[in-house]
């Protein structure tokens, strides 16, 4: 496999050059080298073709074929064709030779990309019907002269002359726990799919193979790292822990429970922890949080808290003390806007060691802020801190550990899975008893219906979100606003007390109306999206979203997870006239799942790769079959045997393991410099 492409028959100078170029030198390299894409030519009912698609359609040739030549080289072949009961016209360019083979009253089959408008196909193929026309056509990227038959003629022969070499470099435990193909067939089908099952068998066995090295690489160098990070284990007291746990309102879930021993051992080993918890809105991830910052308050040091907002914040310290009122510990709050005589005294007892537990938002990492011990920090929907944030508050503390939690799981965690410096705990478990949340997607014109849905829930003792995306009034954008939806709704729920809530309210009003929501006080709130994330008001049961067309869908769930937080039934209303497709599709994905992870799947697909992550600036690295926002669950898979693979101790001994240490070890896995 080594071998110089060279070796091939039928490989002259001259191609051998072209397959340089391409970045092709030895048989291996031409055997790597995987078509970009497969062209389905299944044939497809017209009617189920969209417009610009590209599709295989069969037919019958309803005019003689039209030739005209413009100068010597440019020609058009046009050409009447009847199909499934519509004419349709194909249209070759630059292909004069195929006026012999297309003969009136032909059955014929044609290949192109449909104008439904027009009902024309251009930039196609046209081939006789035949019962086993190949389905699927691999399509190569050329470069130069190289044709793209020539390059499947040398691959062909590449696997009869060196095809026997190709070794299997996957353990056989690993291909008989996921019925994988072997290697040799599966690159083979890649190149040549007899069938469309042999096709993707062999990409699935292609992708786990290239992500499962991918990971096995990044674990590596991580237990290299780490093998050279000294850090501190701390120890605490389980049982005194347990007693707090018993102590809970309710008992953990399982999921809760799991992932809290991952956290424990995380503090107990002296590596320091750098892990992502990931569970959908209102799985429990605060509980966790403060179970987490009681053991390392036990360990003997500080905490901190770190969230994306002052009400978050506040609230967060609420029920913080609340839990740990009869523990005796120090939870304080520290926010930009506590008078300065409070802070200094706060930032001086954090700094004495009098604080056990620090809650606050960007404040937290501000200059100025010392901490006497930090043991622990967990920020709370991380995605709202940059990087850059979280590196200058490790700083401050002695190799603390750091925990990351949010609930917008796809997006990060691929991110995190791609880069692999993270471990990844997840809460997939809602607490007992929980009710889905019914969501309704209504148009404006509804409001009037919406507003009688939301008197009942009232007058069941509930109360009512209203969320609006701005909060004044916009010419461009022709947008409810929270002042007007307010003033709307306190005429219309007479006896009704409404808030309203919006980031230019002060401070003490802010706190104020939350306060008032949160104690019943007030029975509906208005608000624009600071009560976006954490915001926890159990006794709401209904979540009205102005506008909702204008949220993207992550975005919606989190607000939506602010209700459904009791035992009562829970309700979303949409309130959109979507103009864009997306939009309307949006609408719908909203009202089908509650599952946050399906939800941000979906938000991918729909939004594309390139409004995610802004690929070439993210450094995510670039695969040969596989591809991280379609087989992320691949990724995830693969990241989980990596780590266990790296722990065994077969990997590193095992006959079984040779071929796959080997492989890794020419890609540079055992050398620490590779992945700086
Ligand atoms: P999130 O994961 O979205 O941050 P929270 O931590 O705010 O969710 O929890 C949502 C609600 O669920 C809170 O009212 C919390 O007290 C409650 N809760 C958390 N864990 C459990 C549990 N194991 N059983 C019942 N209720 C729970
Ligand atoms: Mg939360």
């Amino acid at each position: 496999m080594k071998q110089s492409v060279s070796a091939l028959h039928g490989a002259g100078p001259r191609a051998v050059e072209q397959l340089q170029q391409m970045g092709i030198v030895t048989v291996e390299d031409l055997i790597e080298h995987f078509p970009f894409r497969y062209e389905d030519h299944a044939i497809r009912p017209l009617n189920e073709v969209q417009h610009d698609e590209r599709v295989t359609v069969q037919g019958k040739v309803y005019s003689e074929p039209e030739l005209r030549f413009f100068g010597k080289k440019k020609s058009r072949l046009t050409v009447r064709v009847f199909v499934d009961g519509l004419l349709v016209q194909a249209v070759f360019f630059n292909q004069p030779y195929l006026k012999k083979q297309i003969q009136l009253g032909d059955h014929l089959v044609f290949s192109g990309k449909l104008d439904r408008n027009r009902m024309v196909m251009t930039g196609g193929t046209v081939k006789p019907q035949s019962p086993n026309s190949d389905r699927l056509e691999p399509v190569y990227s050329v470069k130069g002269d190289m044709k793209v038959r020539q390059l499947r003629k040398l691959i062909d022969q590449a696997f009869s002359s060196f095809g026997s070499s190709i070794e299997e470099i996957l353990p056989a435990q690993l291909l008989d726990t996921y019925k994988l193909a072997g290697r040799k067939q599966a690159l083979y089908h890649l190149h040549f799919p007899t069938d469309l099952n042999s096709f993707r068998q062999a990409k699935r066995r292609m992708i786990y193979e290239e992500l499962l090295l991918f990971q096995l690489k990044m674990q590596l160098f991580r237990k290299q790292q780490r093998e050279g990070d000294k850090g501190n284990g701390k120890s605490f007291n389980q049982s005194v822990v347990n007693e707090f746990v018993q102590e809970l309102p309710f008992p953990l879930t399982a999921a809760q429970d799991k992932v809290l021993k991952e956290v424990f051992q995380d503090l107990q080993s002296p590596y320091r922890m750098n892990r992502l918890l990931q569970g959908d809105v209102g799985s429990g991830k605060t509980v966790v949080a403060a179970i987490a910052l009681y053991a390392n308050v036990l360990a003997g040091y500080q905490g901190a808290l770190m969230v994306p907002t002052e009400i978050l914040a506040e609230q967060h310290t609420e029920s913080l003390k609340k839990l740990f009122e009869h523990t005796g510990l120090k939870i304080a709050h520290i926010s930009g806007s506590s008078r300065a005589r409070e802070k200094r005294e706060t930032l001086e007892s954090l700094q004495k060691g009098d604080v056990d537990i620090i809650i606050g938002t960007h404040a937290l990492i501000q200059e100025g802020v010392e901490f006497s011990n930090l043991g622990l920090v967990i920020t709370d929907e991380q995605h709202r801190f940059g990087v850059q944030q979280r590196r200058v508050l490790r700083e401050k503390g002695i190799q603390p550990d750091v925990l990351f939690m949010t609930a917008t799981p796809i997006p990060r965690t691929l991110a995190i899975s791609a880069f692999g410096d993270m471990d990844v705990s997840t809460i997939d478990e809602m607490p007992a008893g929980r009710k889905a949340i019914k969501t309704h997607w209504a148009k404006h014109d509804k409001l009037p219906r919406v507003i009688d849905f939301m008197k009942k829930e009232i007058q069941k003792g509930h109360q009512v979100y209203v969320i609006c995306p701005l909060i004044e009034e916009s010419e461009q954008l022709d947008v409810q606003n929270a002042i007007d939806v307010h003033f709307q709704l306190d005429q219309a729920l007479p006896g009704v007390s409404v808030g309203l809530m919006h980031g230019r309210l002060p401070h003490d009003e802010k706190e104020q109306v939350m306060l008032s929501f949160a104690e019943n006080e007030s029975q509906v709130l208005v608000s624009t999206t600071v009560v976006e994330v954490g915001v926890n008001v159990p006794n709401a049961t209904l979540m009205v979203i102005y506008d909702a067309d204008r949220f993207g869908l992550s975005q919606l769930h989190q607000l939506r997870g602010r209700v459904g937080r009791g035992d009562a039934q829970a309700f979303c209303v949409l309130l959109a006239d979507p103009k864009t497709d997306v939009g309307k599709e949006r609408m719908s994905i909203m009202t089908e799942t509650n599952d946050g992870f399906e939800l941000s799947q979906r938000d991918l697909e729909l939004r594309g790769p390139g409004d995610f992550f802004g690929v070439k600036q993210s450094g995510l690295p670039e695969f040969k079959v596989a591809d991280l926002i379609e087989d992320y669950r691949v990724l995830e898979v693969a990241r989980q045997d990596a780590a266990k693979l790296v722990q065994s101790s077969a990997f590193w001994t095992s006959e079984d393991y040779r071929n796959l240490r080997e492989t890794l070890q020419k890609q540079g896995a055992f050398r620490e410099s590779k992945f700086d």
